[in-house]
């Protein structure tokens, strides 16, 4: 089943479960009816690509798709069989689409497994540290960035979230797996964050690397203003 089919089952179970809880007398049958409505209608509008197209302030989208419709999906479209990894690669391509063109102060977000697992630079304290020897993207990365952009890699989720409090970027273009970078967005929903699924050729978290040609097409975009 396709990510788009589990959502529209995921909206129907969801409005029908709130229309049950809304025939109740108790109030907190009924208040979690009125939200399970929303998150059904919300789920709807999603799977129709509504929010993509909406004028609605991008905020808000970002809010309803990543702490309603996200986290319950999370829950409800893996029991349809659909993989965790692919409902989280659909919400990332949506938030991509509704968060435009990113401007100002931009941060680089890479994962700690793009350096070379043979490499002792501390390249995650401080890329400055790479030694720009080309065993890994890193040593591109770094180069093809222009000024407005900082480069940092980060060792997991909550050292990622470190640097996004310490540095208050504009916005972030973030490099990791299809289910950190859906975690990541939606920690920060309220920041405009562009997600780039890192490709493993050697499996998970070890010596992986980017589309570089997507990268450079984003840090374009970045450096053009
Ligand atoms: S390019 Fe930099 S980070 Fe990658 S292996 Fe060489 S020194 Fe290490």
């Amino acid at each position: 089943m396709n990510v788009k089919t589990s959502l529209f089952i995921n909206s129907g179970f969801l409005l029908l479960s709130g229309l049950v809880l809304m025939i109740q007398e108790n109030v907190l049958l009924l208040l979690s009816g009125f939200f399970l409505l929303f998150a059904g209608i919300s789920s709807l509008l999603c799977a129709l690509g509504v929010f993509e197209k909406t004028p609605a302030p991008v905020a808000f989208k970002k809010w309803v798709l990543f702490r309603v419709v996200f986290l319950i999906s999370m829950r409800i479209c893996p029991l349809l069989g659909v993989k965790k990894a692919d409902l989280a690669e659909y919400f990332i391509q949506v938030s991509n689409t509704i968060n435009g063109k990113l401007q100002g102060n931009i941060l680089l977000l890479l994962p700690r497994c793009l350096q070379n697992s043979t490499c002792k630079n501390d390249v995650c304290g401080d890329v400055e540290n790479c030694q720009r020897c080309g065993r890994c993207q890193t040593d591109e990365i770094v180069g093809i960035s222009p000024e407005n952009v900082t480069v940092r890699m980060a060792g997991g989720g909550r050292q990622a979230m470190n640097i996004i409090e310490d540095l208050k970027p504009d916005g972030v273009i973030a490099v990791a797996c299809e289910e950190e970078l859906a975690e990541g967005i939606n920690r920060v929903w309220h920041i405009p964050i562009h997600a780039l699924r890192n490709l493993r050729p050697n499996g998970p978290c070890q010596d992986t690397c980017v589309d570089i040609y997507k990268l450079k097409d984003k840090l374009e975009e970045i450096a053009k203003g």
